[in-house]
Formats: C-alpha cells, sequence, structure tokens
C-alpha cells in the first residue's frame, strides 16, 4: 500500500473520507471543509461507526471522485483500540464498495491518526497468491493519503508500525501458504531469504546437525514425513554484544497430521496453520530488524511436519531428548511439545539468555478455556508475565494467566521414562505448560499458546478470515517498552 501524509489545504482528487466523532467539534483548521461538515450533521447515526458516501461534492467545497462521511459515536472511542475499530470499518467497507485510492481526513492526534493508518493496511491484507481468475475483481487499497493538521508527526509515529505492519503480513503470508509449498525446508529458506537482507544473522541446521546434537525429541516428530527437519536461529544483535538477548522460540508443525494418532478428516486442511508461532518469530524479528531496536535478540524455530508413515514415531515409543530427560511418547499428537522441548534446552545451553518466550498453537484445550479471545500465557516469572500482559492490552493482542503447578506436574508421570507427552483428558493446556516447564533450566521463561487465536475463520479487527499473524504485534510492543527510553520519544502535546 503506497502511503502519503498530506497537510490540510491539500487537494486530492481521488476519494475523499471525513472523520467526524459525535458532538466534537471540527479542527479550527479545517474551515475549507465546513459545508461538508455541515453537510454530515443530517446523516443519522445508525451504527457505531456509520459510513455514508456523497457524489454531491460540487455542494460541498471538495473537489474528488465522491466524499465518504465516516461518523464515529462518541461512545466507541472509550472502548479498547477504537482507532483499529474505525481504521476496519473504513478497509472493510473500501472493500465491499470497490475503493482503491482513498483519501482520509483525521482529526484525531498524530499517534492516534498513525494507528488509524495501521488498522486500515492490515484489514486490507489479502492472501491472492493461488488466483488465476478474474484477477482484475481482486480487490485492494492500493493508495491512501493521509490528511492531518501535523503531517509530519503522524509519519514519525507511523514510521516503527510500518516495520511491524512488515511483521504481521510477513507472518501472515507464511501461515496462509499451504503445506504442499511451505515445507521445513522451504520453510527455513524463506526465512534466510527475507530475513538475511534486514541485517539478521540467519543460520539453518539440517537433520545431521540436529542428530550430532542429540535433538532427538524434535526430530522424532519429523520422522515419519518425508520432508527433511531443520531448525532457523535468527540474530538481531542490536544491544551490547555482552548483553544477555531476548529467546524468542516457535513451534513450526508445518503440516500436523496427528501422526500416527491420526486427527480426525474434518477440519484437518486448518492444520498447515501448526507453524503460526514459528511464523509470528519470525515476523517479530524481521520488525525487530527494520526498526534497528538497541536490543539484542535471538529467534529460534523447530520446522517439521507430522506425518504417519512406517518410519513414524509410535505411541509407546520412548525418546530420548536433548537435555538427557527420557519421554515416553503417548500420543504422537502432542508433538508441539517435543520439538520445544529440544528448542528451550538448545537455547539455554547456547545464548544463556534473559528471558525466554516460546509461542505454539499446542493445545485444542486452550481453545476450550479462552475461545479466540486471549492467548494462554504461562510463566514462571510473574514480572516478565504482567509485562507481557500490558503489551497484549497495548497492541491489542491480549493474552490471560493460567495456573500451575505441581499436581499438574504429577500428570505427566511415566510408568517407563522420566515423562509421558500427554496428562490426564482434562486441562491440556495447562499439563502441556507443564511439560515444557522440564525443559526449562532456572531461566525466566513464559510459554503463550495461541491455538485459539493464530486463524481467523470470520475477518475480525484489522484481520481478514485467515491467518491473525498474531504475536507480532504483541512481541513487537514488548521489545518497543524495553528499548524506549523517555528522551528519545518527542516532545508530543497532544
Ligand atoms: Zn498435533
Amino acid at each position: 500500500m503506497d502511503i502519503h501524509f498530506l497537510s490540510i489545504g491539500e487537494r486530492p482528487k481521488n476519494h475523499f473520507a471525513i472523520l467526524l466523532v459525535e458532538d466534537l467539534k471540527s479542527p479550527s483548521e479545517w474551515t475549507h471543509y465546513h459545508d461538508a461538515t455541515m453537510y454530515a450533521k443530517n446523516i443519522p447515526l445508525v451504527k457505531p461507526v456509520t459510513i455514508h458516501q456523497s457524489f454531491h461534492h460540487s455542494q460541498l467545497a471538495v473537489d474528488t471522485e465522491s466524499v465518504i462521511f465516516v461518523r464515529i459515536k462518541k461512545s466507541v472511542l472509550e472502548e479498547d483500540s477504537p482507532m483499529d475499530k474505525v481504521g476496519t470499518e473504513l478497509a472493510q467497507w473500501c472493500q465491499n464498495n470497490n475503493i482503491s485510492y482513498l483519501s482520509v481526513l483525521s482529526p484525531f492526534s498524530s499517534e492516534q491518526t498513525a494507528q488509524l493508518v495501521m488498522a486500515i493496511h492490515l484489514s486490507a491484507y489479502r492472501f491472492n497468491h493461488y488466483r488465476t481468475k478474474n484477477i482484475d475483481k481482486l480487490h485492494k487499497i492500493r493508495k491512501l493519503n493521509i490528511i492531518h493538521t501535523d503531517p509530519q508527526k503522524v509519519r514519525y509515529h507511523y514510521k516503527p508500525l510500518a516495520s511491524i505492519i512488515s511483521g504481521v503480513n510477513f507472518c501472515r503470508d507464511l501461515v496462509n501458504e499451504p503445506a504442499n509449498v511451505l515445507t521445513p525446508v522451504n520453510f527455513a529458506r524463506e526465512l534466510y531469504d527475507a530475513l538475511k537482507p534486514a541485517g539478521l544473522v540467519v543460520e539453518i541446521l539440517d537433520e545431521a546437525q540436529m542428530q550430532e546434537l542429540g535433538m532427538n525429541s524434535l526430530l522424532c516428530v519429523g520422522q515419519g514425513s518425508t520432508c527433511q527437519s531443520r531448525m532457523v536461529i535468527m540474530q538481531w544483535q542490536g544491544g551490547n554484544p555482552k548483553d544477555q538477548p531476548i529467546a524468542l522460540l516457535g513451534k513450526g508443525v508445518c503440516f500436523d497430521s496427528g501422526g500416527i494418532s491420526l486427527k480426525p478428516p474434518r477440519n484437518m486442511h486448518e492444520m498447515k496453520f501448526d507453524m503460526a508461532g514459528a511464523a509470528a518469530v519470525a515476523g517479530t524479528m524481521l520488525s525487530v530488524a527494520k526498526q534497528h531496536l538497541p536490543v539484542n535478540i535471538v529467534g529460534i524455530v523447530g520446522l517439521v511436519e507430522n506425518m504417519p508413515d512406517g518410519s513414524a514415531v509410535k505411541p509407546g515409543d520412548v525418546i530420548t531428548s536433548l537435555s538427557g530427560q527420557t519421554i515416553e511418547v503417548i500420543n504422537t499428537d502432542a508433538e508441539g511439545r517435543l520439538v520445544l522441548a529440544d528448542l528451550l534446552w538448545y537455547t539455554q545451553d547456547r545464548f544463556n539468555p534473559l528471558h525466554m518466550i516460546d509461542l505454539a498453537t499446542l493445545t485444542g484445550a486452550v481453545i476450550a478455556a479462552l475461545g479466540s479471545e486471549y492467548a494462554g500465557i504461562f510463566s514462571n516469572d510473574d514480572e516478565l508475565m504482567n509485562t507481557l500482559r500490558t503489551a497484549g492490552e497495548e497492541s491489542g493482542e491480549k493474552v490471560w494467566p493460567m495456573p500451575m503447578g505441581e499436581n499438574y506436574d504429577k500428570e505427566l508421570e511415566s510408568p517407563i521414562a522420566d515423562m509421558k507427552n500427554l496428562g490426564a483428558p482434562y486441562a491440556g493446556h495447562i499439563t502441556a505448560a507443564q511439560f515444557l516447564k522440564r525443559f526449562v533450566n532456572n531461566y525466566s521463561w513464559c510459554h503463550i499458546d495461541i491455538a485459539g487465536v493464530a486463524w481467523s475463520n470470520k475477518s475480525i479487527a484489522c484481520c481478514p478470515k485467515g491467518a491473525t499473524g498474531f504475536g507480532v504485534r504483541l512481541l513487537s510492543e514488548y521489545i518497543s517498552q524495553l528499548t524506549s527510553s523517555p528522551d528519545e520519544k518527542p516532545g508530543d502535546t497532544e
């Protein structure tokens, strides 16, 4: 999307959207649009965000294709993330009315206006790589002019958001790709090609290298697939070389059939999204690099395909993980934790991280508990958990804390190995987190189960149907909070 920031008085020729908040006086600089704002007062507010298009612009002292009045109820501004709501409504309306070139006159602060641009941009995302018919009918907003009393300041606030948008849409593209295209090997190559030019150090480990290290827990998941497994390590060294990095870990099961513990066929096609944790880590790494944040971050993802064949891992098999602990595989569909177990151990050993945060579409149980409103968050560090909760509220990607404890952990006891990979039928999201905790060696750690939020079957705020990109905005907000110092901000008194 081509975005321009213009001053009041510049005269765009395309469709012109005027944003008006109920009962609020428009800015004094808007004298030029006096007639139009008076006209808008007669449009009834039928919805919280009411959109009305007028072609009688000649009477309204503006010279554009059409004037689009966006009337906003005052109560909308009191809700969480109001700019997300307004931006989403506007983008969807443009989509439905085939508007590709839009100018927006914003009465909001420069910071809010920048967030509005992000919401419009994120809502306008579409994944159309595989359509060959009626391509000209596939509609997209191509050009957006933002008109504001202080366009320079809007541009300033938008700059970091543009990097986050790139990260979110990179993540969405990866998750939306079908599993025959995005195999573990191709996923690793994609990460190398996209992230190396952004300034990250990218390493790819193949199966022989992981075998050498003893990563049998990760490797056993891909045993039944004709696709080779990979691990990718992405490093951003923006901070002091001596500072311990923050480690972001992601589950990257490119397709999860369940393995020998095969899933039922209904909705199995959606299991291409089981790598959304890895994609969110990759998207965050891109966003951090594009912003040149002064911090050390390492992103580590385990990429595998979980399939059943004669060489697949079987229920009852015992494997020895990188940590040396043995695992009895009770259910081959509880494979994400097997991947993460080795990633956690590897990360601690090699990077001595300040915090480890893992993201995974790990359990159906978290969906039963929280639906698609919140991701479940588990941690051994209350301060880290609270920081992430705040980042969740700020970014609109919300997380909710879940309990852990010894009695849940006991459910993982195995009669023949150090542990089994599945607990009792209930609270599967918690026993999964307990399993991961057994591979955390006195480090500050947080696990985010994104199974309910990584994919949406309907369009939601800032997001069309499909991959949501969940995690990129949350982690980007978390990292930018770590790095922002008060004197770096401009004197914004709005
Ligand atoms: Zn599974």
